[in-house]
This record gives structure tokens, C-alpha cells and sequence, in this order.
């Protein structure tokens, strides 16, 4: 029997807040529960906004919940050659363009387009409006010339061409605990439009760099946040493009803060470092978050 691999993957770009300590935990309950390994990855390929500061204090934050993971920690930073060699592989088949559009000729060419249909620009499911299909139909070579000229640019998927090479995709979608039945969910990867796979921010933007990691740690089990669900299905686009193995997957359930909103590191959530000098325990902060129990650790 294989062993369940878990992981918790998060940006070094601020605290962790509750809605983290809420996945850590169920990770690395699961991976108790099942004799599973359990794997932290931080996920720092974005160098633009990754700080070593916020990956101390993120692994001080686990330390200080009991939470029990395998060492080294892995990183994205480390990976390069790995997202570069999927990347090529993707190029060589002309399923990525250079795309440079600046946001403000974005917002320009969506305006035009609103005007000259009558109807709203779409938007992906997190609401930003698709990407213009100025870049997938520019000629090569000017293309090339815009590129000489210095003007900076990302890599985008032509999800188009990528959708028709893929055929239909699903994953299995699982409840708490992988318990009870699981759900086939039917993945719609072109709600996303021509997501960037990399630019000069980064050897791999996020959905390349999850997919050739959770393949390369030999992740079985993708236990993330519900504000994930639908990212799902780039993952499995990808995954089915370069041939990699598909983990089960769960989405959990977010803390909300008193708005209503998902807790996030940019609108100020408070950070577990707060709680832990306020003198929280680790049960305190179980319970918080909703979890039964004293957890894996019994602290
Ligand atoms: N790094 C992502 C985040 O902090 C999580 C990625 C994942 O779990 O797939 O939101």
C-alpha cells in the first residue's frame, strides 16, 4: 500500500493567520491519522515577494502549534530547473505565448471590446477579467521585435489549444477526513482564460509550480482552502499535459473573519504570533478554528 503524502504549502509573504492554522492542522492530523508523511513547502518562487523573515516566522508558527513534519522543508526557490523543463515542454508543442500587455492597455482594450459588443468582458472565478487576445494573435515575429526592444513580458498558456490537446478533465473531489464518498467534479479550466505560467517575477507562476512540485514530492493528498477550489482545474490541465500522477483532493472549509470575508494575510488578519503572545495554547487555537481534540501532537 502506497503511503498518503501531505502537504502544507504556504507564500512567504506574510503572518500565518487562523486560516492557516486551520489547514496545517487538518494536514498533519491526516497525515497521523493515515501514517502519513507530512511535507511543508514553502512556497517561495515569487521573488518579488517572498521574505526569509516570513518563512522563520512561519516555521516558529508550525513549531509553536505541534505541528509534526518531515525535514528539510522543501522549496520552490530550488525547483527552478524543474518548472523550466516542464515549461519547455509546453513551448514545444505552442501552447504558451509572450504576452505584454501593460495593465492599463488591458483595462484599454477590455473597454473597446465592451463598447464594440454591448456585452461585459468575462472574468475568471477569482473576477479578474480574462486576458485580451491581442498576445495569442500577434505575429511571431513582431512578437520577437517587441521582445528585442526590451519590453518586458509573461509566459501565458493558450488555454484554447490546451483545453482542445487535454479532452475532458475531472478530479475526486473528497469530504473531511477522505471519509464518506467522494465526488467526481467536472473541471472547467477555461473560466480561467490564458493564465501566466511565468514571467520575470518568477521562474514559474503558481499553477505551474504546485502541479511539477505535488508531482516531484510525490503528494498524494492536496489538502487546501475552499478559496482553491477552482484553481483545481488549471492543476488538472496541467497535470494531464506534462503527464503527471493526480493526487486526491479536499478543499476545506475558510475562516471567515465578522464580514464574512476569508481571513487574508493582505487585509490585516490577525497573525498567530499575535495569539501565541496574547499567551493562546495550542488547544485554545484548536478550538478556534474548530478542531476537536487535543490533535496528533497531545499538546
Ligand atoms: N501557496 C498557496 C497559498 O499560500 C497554497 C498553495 C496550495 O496549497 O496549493 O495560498
Amino acid at each position: 500500500m502506497t503511503v498518503p503524502v501531505f502537504r502544507f504549502a504556504p507564500s512567504p509573504n506574510g503572518p500565518l493567520h487562523l486560516g492557516h492554522a486551520l489547514s496545517v492542522l487538518i494536514n498533519a492530523d491526516m497525515a497521523a491519522e493515515t501514517n502519513g508523511r507530512m511535507l511543508v513547502r514553502i512556497e517561495d518562487v515569487d521573488m518579488t515577494r517572498a521574505r526569509p523573515e516570513h518563512e522563520r516566522a512561519i516555521l516558529n508558527d508550525l513549531d509553536w502549534l505541534g505541528v509534526v513534519y518531515e525535514r528539510p522543508v522543501r522549496r520552490q526557490s530550488e525547483h527552478a530547473e524543474d518548472y523550466a523543463a516542464a515549461l519547455h515542454s509546453l513551448v514545444e508543442r505552442g501552447l504558451i505565448y509572450r504576452s505584454f500587455l501593460s495593465r492599463t492597455e488591458i483595462a484599454a482594450a477590455i473597454v473597446a471590446e465592451e463598447t464594440r459588443s454591448g456585452r461585459p468582458w468575462p472574468r475568471d472565478p477569482d473576477g479578474a477579467p480574462l486576458y485580451p487576445s491581442i498576445d495569442r494573435d500577434r505575429p511571431v515575429g513582431e512578437a520577437d521585435a517587441l521582445a528585442a526592444a526590451g519590453r518586458p513580458y509573461a509566459l501565458r498558456l493558450d488555454m484554447r489549444k490546451a483545453v482542445r490537446l487535454a479532452g475532458s478533465l475531472s478530479w475526486q473531489e473528497f469530504g473531511d477526513r477522505f471519509v464518506g464518498p467522494h465526488e467526481t467534479i467536472v473541471a472547467d479550466p477555461s473560466a480561467w482564460g490564458d493564465v501566466v505560467l511565468a514571467g520575470k517575477f518568477a521562474p514559474a507562476a503558481y499553477h505551474l509550480a504546485v502541479v511539477v512540485d505535488d508531482a516531484l514530492q510525490g503528494v498524494t493528498d492536496v489538502v487546501r482552502g475552499r478559496d482553491l477550489y477552482f484553481a483545481t482545474a488549471v492543476h488538472r490541465l496541467l497535470q494531464t499535459l506534462l503527464g503527471l500522477p493526480v493526487p486526491r483532493y479536499h478543499h476545506h472549509r475558510l475562516i471567515i473573519d465578522i464580514d464574512g470575508r476569508k481571513l487574508s494575510k493582505s487585509k490585516g488578519a490577525a497573525g498567530l504570533s499575535t495569539l501565541r503572545a496574547a499567551g493562546l495554547t495550542q488547544a485554545e487555537v484548536r478550538q478556534m478554528v474548530g478542531l476537536a481534540g487535543a490533535g496528533v501532537s497531545g499538546k
